[in-house]
C-alpha cells in the first residue's frame, strides 16, 4: 500500500517509504489483544506444582526441557511486536524478583481479555487504563496490608518454623514417611550456605542408588565419588585434619602406564633414553609437588601408578581423573586455583579446609571436605531403592530447599495457591461497587482477572475449577482470606496454615508489571512495518 495524503494541489505527497505497512484503530489492537492471548496459552499449562514442561527445539535442533515462562517464551523468539511485550515482562519479573515469571504472563493476559469485550463496545482504551492503573494500585497497596511478617528474633523458634514449612511441603511426596528427618537435613542444609546470598546451587547433591532412604546424609561441604583407584591406594592416607588442598590440570602418568601408548624409534638405546627423560621428567613435577606442601592433590587429569605410591609414601593424597564440574565445586569450596604447571606453585594457589576424609558409602568410595574455609557449601548424599526414586526424593528436597529459603530470605509474605489472588478479587469487587460508572464494570474486571491464577492452578492439577472458584469465593467471602487452593486433594485449604507462602514482593512485582504491559499494549493502535528501514 503506497502511503500517501492529498497535497493542497490535489497531487500526492508521499510521508513514508513505499512498501511500508500500516494498521490502525480498533481492529489493530484486537489484534494485538489476540497475539498476546495465544502467548498466554503457550504457557498456561506450565503453572503451578502440577503443571507440565514443554519441549522446545530451536533450529539447530537443541531441545529444551523447561516448564519456567521466562525461559520458555525467550526460546519461542517471538516476532509479534506487541506479544514482545509479555516476553519482556516475563524477563524483567525474572531478573528483579527472580521468580513469578509464568504468573506475571497469565495475569497480563488475562488483564487483555477481560477488558476485549469494552474495546469492542467503542470503549476509549484510556479510560480502560485509568480504571486498571487505579486497581493496580489499589491492589498493591492491599498486599502490603495482609503481608504476614515472620518473626525472626527468637532463633529456636524461627527453626521449628522453618523445619515445620520444609515437613508440610514433603507431605504429598514420597519421602513422607521419613518426613522429620528429611525436614531436619533441609534446614540443616540451607542454614550451612552463607546467610548473605543463600545460593541453593552450593548445595551439592550426589546419588547412591542401593540403602535405605534414612541412609542418605548431609556433608558440611564438597564430596565426590572417587572414578579410578590405582595400585598403591590402599598405601594412601585416609583422613586430614585441616590439610592444604592442590588442584591440578597436570597429567601424572607414564607413558608406559597408559593402555595405548605408542613411542616409535631407531634404536633400542634411544628408548632407554626415552624413559628415563620421562621418569626425570615426573619426578621433577611430584617433587615440586610435595614442596607446596600440599596434602590432598586432585587432577582433572589421571595420576598413575607410580605417583599415587610416590605420594602415598610421603602421607600425601590423591585422586586424578576428578570431572571438571565436582573440580569447580571443590575450588569453589576451599579456594585457590586450578594450576596447568607444577613448576610455578605458591601458596596462595592451595585451598585448605577442616577436615577431609575418604569414606566408603554405600558401594562407592567418597571424598568428602569438609569445613571450607572459602565458601560455605555443603554437599546432600541421598540413597534409595531405584535411581527414579532417589530422583524423586532429590525434586522434592529441592522444594523444600526452596521454600525455607524463602522463609530465610523474606520478611513477609502471602499465602500461595490462589489465595491472596482471590483475596484481592474480593476487595477490588467490595471497592468498585461503591463507585459509578464505566470504572465500575473496569475495576470489577481486573478483579476478574486475578482468578486466573487459581482458575489455571485448578485446571493444571485435573480439578473442577468452576466449582473451587465458587467455593473459594464463598470462603473468602466468609472472611477467610487465605483460603487457596488444596493441590493434594480437590479442594480448598487455608495455605498460610499449610505453609504455601509467596513471597509478597513477588506478588507486587507481578501485579504491577503485568497491569504495565496490558496498559502499554491497549495504549498502541497502530503498527506501522517498514519492512526496508534498515535501523
Ligand atoms: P511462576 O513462574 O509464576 O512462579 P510456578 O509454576 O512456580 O509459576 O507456580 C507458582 C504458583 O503455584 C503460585 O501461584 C503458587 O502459589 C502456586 N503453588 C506453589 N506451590 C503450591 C502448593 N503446594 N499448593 C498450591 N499452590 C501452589
Amino acid at each position: 500500500m503506497a502511503n500517501s495524503r492529498l497535497g493542497m494541489m490535489g497531487a500526492p505527497v508521499i510521508v513514508l517509504k513505499e512498501g511500508t505497512d500500516q494498521s490502525q484503530g480498533t481492529p489493530q489492537l484486537l489484534s494485538n489483544i489476540g497475539a498476546c492471548m495465544s502467548i498466554v496459552t503457550c504457557v498456561a499449562s506450565t503453572l503451578g506444582p502440577r503443571g507440565m514442561d514443554k519441549l522446545i527445539v530451536n533450529g539447530r535442533r537443541e531441545a529444551t526441557i523447561s516448564n519456567d515462562g521466562a525461559t520458555i517464551l525467550k526460546l519461542l523468539e517471538i516476532v509479534h511486536p506487541a506479544a514482545k511485550t509479555l516476553v519482556d515482562i516475563a524477563r524483567a519479573q525474572d531478573a528483579e524478583v527472580g521468580d513469578g515469571t509464568t504468573s506475571v504472563v497469565l495475569l497480563a493476559g488475562e488483564m487483555l481479555k477481560e477488558c476485549k469485550p469494552f474495546i469492542e463496545e467503542g470503549v476509549s482504551p484510556h479510560t480502560i487504563i485509568k480504571g486498571y492503573r487505579k486497581a493496580a494500585l489499589l491492589a498493591t497497596q492491599k498486599i502490603r496490608e495482609l503481608a504476614v511478617t515472620i518473626d525472626k528474633s527468637d532463633k529456636a523458634a524461627f527453626r521449628d518454623l522453618l523445619i515445620k514449612c520444609a515437613g508440610t511441603s514433603m507431605s504429598s511426596k514420597l519421602i513422607v514417611s521419613q518426613r522429620p528427618f528429611f525436614a531436619e537435613m533441609v534446614v540443616n542444609a540451607v542454614t550451612m550456605l552463607d546467610a548473605e546470598d543463600l545460593d541453593e546451587s552450593l548445595i551439592g547433591v550426589k546419588k547412591i542408588p542401593g540403602g535405605g532412604m534414612q541412609d542418605s546424609m548431609l556433608v558440611r561441604g564438597v564430596a565426590f565419588k572417587k572414578t579410578f583407584a590405582y595400585a598403591g591406594f590402599e598405601q594412601q592416607p585416609k583422613s586430614f585434619t585441616d590439610p592444604k588442598i592442590l588442584c591440578l590440570n597436570v597429567e601424572l602418568e607414564l607413558k608406559a602406564e597408559k593402555d595405548n601408548a605408542e613411542v616409535r624409534i631407531d634404536a633400542v638405546s634411544e628408548y632407554q633414553a626415552i624413559v628415563d627423560a620421562e621418569w626425570q621428567i615426573i619426578y621433577s613435577k611430584l617433587e615440586a609437588i610435595v614442596k607446596t606442601g600440599a596434602k590432598v592433590v586432585l587432577s582433572k587429569l589421571p595420576i598413575g601408578d607410580l605417583a599415587t605410591q610416590y605420594f602415598a609414601d610421603r602421607d600425601i593424597f590423591c585422586a586424578g581423573r576428578v570431572p571438571a564440574d565436582d573440580m569447580k565445586r571443590v575450588i569453589q569450596a576451599v579456594g585457590g586455583q586450578v594450576q596447568s604447571t607444577t613448576s610455578d606453585i605458591s601458596p596462595h594457589h592451595l585451598g585448605s579446609c577442616g577436615r577431609f576424609e575418604e569414606k566408603q558409602i554405600g558401594g562407592e568410595r567418597f571424598n568428602l571436605f569438609e569445613d571450607c574455609k572459602a565458601a560455605k557449601t555443603c554437599t546432600l548424599i541421598l540413597r534409595g531403592g531405584a535411581e527414579q526414586f532417589i530422583a524423586e526424593v532429590e525434586r522434592s528436597l529441592h522444594d523444600a530447599i526452596m521454600i525455607v529459603k524463602r522463609a530465610i530470605k523474606n520478611n513477609a509474605v502471602v499465602a500461595g495457591g490462589g489465595a491472596i489472588e482471590m483475596e484481592l478479587s474480593r476487595y477490588l469487587r467490595e471497592y468498585a461497587r461503591d463507585i459509578k460508572g464505566k470504572q465500575q464494570l473496569i475495576i470489577s474486571a481486573f478483579a476478574k482477572s486475578l482468578e486466573c491464577i487459581p482458575r489455571q492452578l485448578a485446571d493444571n492439577a485435573g480439578f473442577d475449577a468452576t466449582d473451587l472458584l465458587n467455593k473459594l469465593r464463598m470462603t473468602h467471602a466468609q472472611g477467610h482470606k487465605w483460603d487457596g487452593i488444596d493441590i493434594d486433594s480437590e479442594d480448598v485449604r487455608d495455605n498460610m496454615e499449610q505453609f504455601v507462602w509467596e513471597p509478597a514482593l513477588i506478588k507486587i512485582n507481578a501485579i504491577g508489571s503485568a497491569a504495565e504491559a496490558a496498559c502499554l499494549i491497549l495504549s498502541v493502535d497502530e503498527t506501522i512495518k517498514n519492512e526496508q528501514s534498515d535501523m
